[in-house]
């Protein structure tokens, strides 16, 4: 089953990661296991291997709708800066 972090309760925001509660490494590379808050604030997919088919997946409801992701803004040059309206 295709999940994102959008749709998983146990999905937490630290500081400048997200990290998996269940302790699950989202990024096997990354050193605590977790990503930069940066992709959310971008609206990034946000989708795990480890979260397919994931045992202890719980669901948040109905997922975020695309529209609904990040909040900064793509401007020419691709630079991230600001808020959506
Ligand atoms: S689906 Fe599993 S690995 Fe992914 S955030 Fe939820 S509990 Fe963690």
């Amino acid at each position: 089953m295709s999940r994102s972090l959008y749709d998983c309760a146990m999905a937490m925001v630290c500081h400048d990661r997200i990290l998996c509660y269940r302790g699950y490494k989202l990024d096997p590379r990354a050193n605590d296991g977790g990503i930069a808050t940066l992709r959310l604030e971008r609206g990034e997919p946000l989708n795990f291997a480890v979260c397919h088919g994931c045992a202890e997946f719980e669901s948040m409801g109905a997922p975020v709708p695309k529209e609904e992701r990040g909040w900064l803004k793509l401007y020419k040059g691709g630079k991230y800066t600001g808020v959506t309206a």
